[in-house]
């Protein structure tokens, strides 16, 4: 999500003449988009706002103006601007719209500016259009918040209340990104699945790209996620559609049979379920156990049999003795996994597990997360092997790390790297699906080579 903050942060500030450099040195407007989920992640803003104040003449004003925004600069507020008094504007992930503003308070006389209000009138009333393209695979924010409270978690603390955009305000982003040459969108959310956006109604929001108006009427009400999707997929041009974080508890029955009845939804699900141990669970206020996560994974199966899951996971939650991690173990085994994060426990301040008994010691985490992480990284390399000689379509969005190398995705979210025979085929195939024949399955990517170009509206659209 905050690449797609940081993408319209760009939005707002390009009518006041800022562009993208590549360089800090070069720049006029330094802004950290930052991360509070982990402590780790929080700390690395401190150690970057370090590395920036040589760029910063001592004690006078001059250098380029620096922002701190995101999630930590939510949390930190006036604390960030005293550790670190050459941050000029703090502000937090609700209000990045008012950044010319604060741009010019923090130019005057008030030097050091911070707004972490979370104001009534959402962001997105305010936010200006793309102004540059995003590529061809885009994220687009559905929801955000988060209601449900994990005793682990910030994000209810940083991003506040659940929120949904309405259907038509969605719908007329992905319409606009698709004319610009997207063809997957991931919907965002921090419980994308909670969504319950107020349906289109009354006003008309103009025609989809090729004109065609798919008669759908105003109906009033609100959609949940799976509608959306069944409506994003009518829009020509769009290929693929996704979807991240879901929460188990919001696999409503609509969202699963979508996943049967929509072939532009892919068939990878992130799917987050942090422990295999019901008492876990419970401590940690999923407000789910492992039954329910088994029996959503089954009705995924059952609805489309070729999905692929990925997972969360957290090792050392407070209270979580060998065997419950056991647990953990043994629902991986079971359910097996394509991919999955997976985390040590990280004392987050002001959440309710920070100060539960039971603090599990440093040692044991790192014990557990290597375990974890090696069973869970044979998954991932038994699953990217089974495509070994297998034809996949891959949407190409980047170049390789090598010489003539392009690089996309699968419909199952692997890397696919292909040896292209000369830079202008590379040119060629970017931004554009491919058949690609799998000659390597590895830890973290398929290796491969171009079969014939796909055929279809995608490839000629490219
Ligand atoms: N809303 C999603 C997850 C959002 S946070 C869900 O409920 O599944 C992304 C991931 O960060 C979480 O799934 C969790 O695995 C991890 N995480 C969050 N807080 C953490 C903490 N305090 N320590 C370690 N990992 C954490
Ligand atoms: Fe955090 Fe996700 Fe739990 Fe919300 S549902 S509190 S975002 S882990």
């Amino acid at each position: 999500m905050n690449v797609y903050d940081s993408a319209r942060m760009a939005d707002v500030l390009a009518p006041h003449g800022y562009v993208r450099v590549d360089d800090a040195e070069d720049a006029d407007l330094l802004i950290l988009n930052t991360c509070h989920i982990r402590e780790k992640a929080a700390e690395k803003v401190y150690s970057e706002l370090g590395r920036l104040r040589r760029l910063k003449p001592r004690g006078g004003s001059g250098g380029p103006m620096i922002a701190v925004a995101g999630c930590v600069a939510q949390a930190e507020g006036d604390e960030l601007i005293r550790r670190a008094p050459h941050v000029d504007i703090v502000v937090g992930p609700q209000t990045y719209h008012r950044l010319p503003e604060l741009i010019a308070r923090a130019a005057g006389p008030a030097r050091h500016v911070v707004d972490t209000e979370f104001p009534v009138e959402p962001k997105f009333d305010h936010l200006p259009d793309e102004a540059e393209p995003r590529g061809p695979s885009a994220f687009v924010t559905v929801q955000e918040g988060c209601d449900k409270f994990c005793a682990f978690c910030v994000v209810p603390y940083t991003r506040g209340a659940e929120y949904s955009r309405p259907a038509a305000d969605v719908i007329a982003e992905v319409r606009r990104l698709v004319v610009a040459g997207s063809r997957e969108i991931t919907l965002l959310g921090q419980n994308v699945n909670a969504y319950h956006g107020p349906a289109p109604g009354g006003a008309y929001h103009g025609p989809a790209p090729g004109g065609a108006d798919h008669g759908k009427a105003p109906s009033g009400g609100e959609w949940r996620l799976g509608r959306l999707i069944r409506e994003l997929a009518e829009i020509d041009g769009l290929e693929r559609i996704r979807y991240t974080t879901s929460h188990p508890r919001d696999m409503d029955d609509d969202l699963i049979a979508a996943h049967g009845e929509v072939p532009r939804l892919m068939p990878f699900l992130h799917l987050p379920v942090q422990s295999g141990s019901d008492s876990v669970l419970a401590a940690m206020n999923r407000g789910h156990g492992v039954a329910d996560y088994r029996a959503v994974v089954d009705r995924l199966r059952r609805a489309r049999a070729d999905i692929a899951l990925s997972s969360d996971f957290i090792v050392g939650h407070p209270g979580e003795p060998d065997a419950d991690f056991e647990r953990t173990l043994a629902l991986v085994r079971e359910v097996g996994f394509a991919q999955a994060y997976s985390f040590k426990y990280s004392r987050r301040p002001g959440t309710p597990a920070s100060v539960l008994p039971g603090q599990v010691p440093e040692a044991v985490k790192a014990d557990r997360l290597a375990e974890l992480q090696s069973l869970l990284a044979a998954q991932q390399l038994a699953f990217n092997r089974r495509f070994e000689g297998e034809t996949v379509t891959v949407l190409f969005d980047r170049p390789g790390s090598r010489p003539n190398q392009i690089a996309g995705r699968s419909e199952y979210m692997q890397a696919v790297h292909v040896d292209c025979a000369g830079a202008a085929e590379v040119e060629a195939g970017m931004g554009g699906f491919a058949d690609v024949v799998i000659v390597e399955g590895r830890a973290n990517s398929l290796a491969g080579r171009l079969a014939a170009r796909a055929p279809g509206p995608a490839t000629a659209s490219a």
